[in-house]
């Protein structure tokens, strides 16, 4: 008897068509859902033909089957547990041989396998030739089936391919030769194996690969095992063994052997030298990847990404800001005095606002980028790069990676994944956050404004910039010649052809980076800032080391005094409003005095515009001292004792915060760790910045803010500008010393977690955190002190 219902999973890379052929295959019938316990979205679809009935899988689009992120994960597992009948590896045909590299991972599993050559069209037009008889035999006797999605080509053949196949529940029969040494130990391993193989499912001799390859996920699932013990002491001396002999890490040696196998069957199947040289492809080619103007065209063209992105995304940006300025002030209003109001108000909007503010950037530098990757741009500019970067050791791919690091490190770090090769990825995600990330700008810029001159603002700035760049080249150079010795893997010179991007795949693919960030706005920063909030606001119960309350109190006498003895009893009144007419004319002074404050908020004192509204202010002063000849003077004399009291009662207050942030955990915690940052040029207040930063760098911003008594935390940049230039401990070679240090130390939270996600385990983010967090030290300790020998200590 036949069996009627034939499960059949689609797996291949990113873009490869997969969606494409599930739509064509299924039809409307589908059915949308979750793996269970993940995010991961699962398709699954429906198709009578030939009197089976399909249920069709679209897996998640993954370039490899290591434990490296949650789609790997995820396909392994379904292909594993739920043993689909046919797993159709759907291939993007125009770049064969970085698709290969999926399909041998795909046959070790053991299941029966398809091979669609989807986008056939695109391959034969470049004048690809593929022998499908070859590429079948190396890879076991697979069969190969020609498929073109868009044009719904060789779907019935791919599915009449299927009950034959499956019906014989023929295996793979492929396996590779990883070489004596490896082998051997997969020898050894493998009959332990055995005994477990009901519980887990995994073919052995994948299994005992994965655990020479110290697959956390793997191992993991061992573990849970009741003799895994004995399975993973000689696991682990294997693997030891392993890597004296082969004199690098078992999981690099291994992919590096698969690599050159899927190179080997490339070279066999396919034909590339009649390969079509004048499609329209390579004629924008000519142009875009010239030897002469490549490198120029490709940098124009960041610049203009770069300031469309500036430029564009101020204008949300600021409507962000001034929403986030009034939610503030509407909750100040509606909440009274007390902790939930400084939580809410200082904490929560002030720090989850500061960062939200950089959304429209971040959204239109993805944009940019996911069009310029749909294009098939990316792909040039990683090849015009890679001439570049391999001096220093780093693939041309991964110049994309480090362009979004200038956008944002966490998510540059996924970008890491159109790196194939293991060592590639992590050297670049190591050096990735020395690309100033758009979350320290707000930091430099205040810096800037407040000690240096405008007209070399932007030197300083670049110079910035200029240094993380340079350091990521040298860091680079140095990783690969320690620990990743060898050859970066050689820049494989299948470029796609280039495409008009779909409007869909650009948001989608813009949406899908940029959410990260939203996300952490929503659970990092908010956690960071609430905690930021209360250790600087707690203990509440300090002594204080004078009686702010009662210099308050003094004040305000004086005042009730002075305004008795100077306005009052001069105009023989009790009180103000005795006099109707000096009422108006203190009303009028005030609302002169306010309109003026609020106009020159944004401007610096002695500047043209800051001359002309002060010019304009006394006009109307003299045109209401005209007016009330006779009592002019009282009534300036008590707008200005009145405003005397609130200066007065400010600078009591700011004294007041200054001290309780002092006494507060973060202020005893930042004395603490001042003796190690001396050096530098920091003071404990810049330490516990610092600290703060290692959550995400837009807090250094509001917890300086917060830190500088400005009091209610919102970063207002001018007078954190003035907070700045008042504070003895700074001057501008410490802010340019602090520059430096918030350039380079220890990537944020987010960034560390994506990390340890990607590559499956918490020793490269701990790598990262150490060496970048010493390096800064370094580079800034000869900063400041050079600085110092040359005088500049200001
Ligand atoms: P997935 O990520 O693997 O699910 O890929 P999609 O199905 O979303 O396809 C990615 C892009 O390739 C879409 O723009 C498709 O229209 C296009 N595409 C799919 N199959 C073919 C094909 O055979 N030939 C060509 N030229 N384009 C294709
Ligand atoms: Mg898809």
């Amino acid at each position: 008897m036949e069996k009627k219902q034939v499960t059949v999973a689609l797996v291949g890379n990113p873009n490869s068509g997969k969606t494409t052929i599930f739509n064509n295959l299924t039809g409307g019938r589908q059915h949308v859902g979750n793996y269970p316990g993940v995010t991961v979205e699962k398709k699954e679809g429906y198709r009578h033909f030939n009197d089976h009935d399909f249920v069709i899988v679209d897996l998640p689009g993954t370039y490899s089957l290591t434990a490296f992120s949650l789609e790997e994960v995820v396909t392994r597992n379904f292909i594993v547990n739920d043993k689909p009948d046919m797993v159709i590896d759907v291939l993007d045909t125009s770049n064969l041989e970085r698709n290969l590299y999926l399909t041998v991972q795909l046959l070790e599993l053991e299941r029966p396998t398809i091979l669609a050559l989807n986008m056939i069209d695109v391959a034969d037009a470049s004048g690809l030739k593929i022998d499908d008889g070859k590429l079948s035999h190396s890879l076991g006797g697979i069969p190969v089936v020609r498929t073109n999605g868009v044009d719904n080509k060789g779907m019935e053949t791919l599915l009449s391919t299927i009950p034959q196949s499956s019906d014989k529940q023929e295996k793979s029969k492929f396996a590779l030769n990883y070489g004596e040494d490896i082998e051997n130990a997969i020898q050894k391993l493998e009959p332990l194996l055995i005994p477990i193989y009901q519980k887990l499912q995994f073919p052995t001799r994948w299994l005992a690969l994965k655990l020479l390859e110290n697959d956390t996920n793997i191992i993991n699932s061992v573990k849970e095992l009741t003799n895994a013990d004995s399975i993973m002491s000689v696991s682990n001396e294997l693997r030891t063994e392993l890597i004296q002999k082969l004199g690098e890490d078992v999981e690099i040696f291994i992919a590096g052997q698969r690599y050159q196998f899927v190179g080997k069957v490339y070279e066999q199947a396919v034909d590339n030298r009649s390969v079509n040289r004048v499609t329209i492809s390579d004629k924008i080619d000519k142009v875009l990847t010239n030897r002469m103007f490549g490198l120029p065209i490709f940098f124009a063209l960041m610049w203009l990404v770069f300031n469309l992105v500036f430029t564009l995304g101020k204008v949300p940006s600021d409507w962000i800001d001034t929403g986030f300025g009034l939610l503030g002030k509407y909750l100040g209003s509606i909440i009274s005095d007390g902790p939930l109001k400084s939580l809410l108000v200082d904490g929560i909007v002030g720090g989850v606002g500061s960062v939200l503010v950089f959304i429209p950037s971040i959204l239109l530098l993805f944009l940019a980028i996911a069009i310029l990757e749909d294009t098939g741009y990316m792909a040039r500019a990683a090849f015009i790069m890679d001439r570049v970067m391999s001096r220093f050791g780093l693939h041309g791919k991964s110049f994309i990676p480090l362009l979004l690091g200038f956008g944002c490190s966490a998510t540059a770090m996924m970008g890491t994944r159109t790196l194939e090769n293991p060592r590639d990825r992590i050297i670049t995600m190591l050096v990735t956050p020395l690309m100033s990330c758009s979350a320290k700008l707000p930091v430099y810029t205040i810096l800037i404004a407040a000690f240096f001159d405008e007209k070399i603002a932007g030197n300083v700035l670049f110079s910035i910039y200029f240094l993380g760049i340079l350091l990521s080249l040298i860091m680079a150079k140095i990783f690969r010649s320690t620990f990743f010795e060898g050859q970066s893997e050689a820049f494989v010179m299948e470029l796609p052809s280039y495409r008009i991007p779909t409007v869909k795949s650009v948001m989608i693919h813009m949406w899908e980076r940029s959410k990260l960030y939203i996300k952490k706005a929503g659970t990092i920063i908010l956690a960071a800032s609430i905690l930021m909030w209360f250790l600087t606001t707690y203990p509440k119960d300090i002594e204080y080391s004078k009686d702010y309350d009662m210099l308050v109190a003094q004040a305000e006498e004086a005042y009730t005094q002075q305004v008795k003895e100077e306005v009052l009893s001069e105009l023989a009144i009790e009180d103000i409003g005795q006099n109707e007419k000096l009422a108006v004319l203190i009303d009028d002074l005030q609302k002169n005095e306010e309109a003026f404050a609020k106009e020159t908020k944004e401007l610096d004192e002695g500047t043209p515009e800051y001359s002309k509204l002060e010019q304009e202010k006394t006009e109307k002063n003299l045109q209401l001292e005209s007016e009330n000849l006779e009592i002019y003077s009282y009534g300036a004399k008590y707008v200005e004792l009145t405003q005397n009291l609130a200066d007065e009662k400010e600078k009591v207050d700011n004294e007041k915060s200054g001290e309780n942030l002092e006494k507060s955990y973060a202020g005893q915690f930042g004395k603490a760790i001042e003796p190690a940052i001396r050096p530098l040029g920091f003071d404990w207040r810049v330490g516990i910045s610092l600290v703060s930063g290692v959550t995400a760098k837009e807090v250094i911003v509001s917890t300086m803010g917060t830190i500088y008594s400005i009091g209610d935390g919102n970063e207002n940049a001018h007078s954190m500008t003035k907070a700045l230039q008042n504070d003895e401990h700074m001057n501008p070679l410490v802010a340019y010393s602090l520059m430096v240090f918030v350039l380079i130390y220890s990537p944020c939270l987010a960034a560390l977690a994506v990390m340890r996600r990607e590559t499956g385990s918490w020793k490269w983010p701990a790598v990262s955190m150490v060496y970048s967090t010493t390096l800064a030290w370094i580079v800034t300790f000869i900063v400041y002190q050079g600085g110092k020998l040359l005088g500049f200590g200001g």
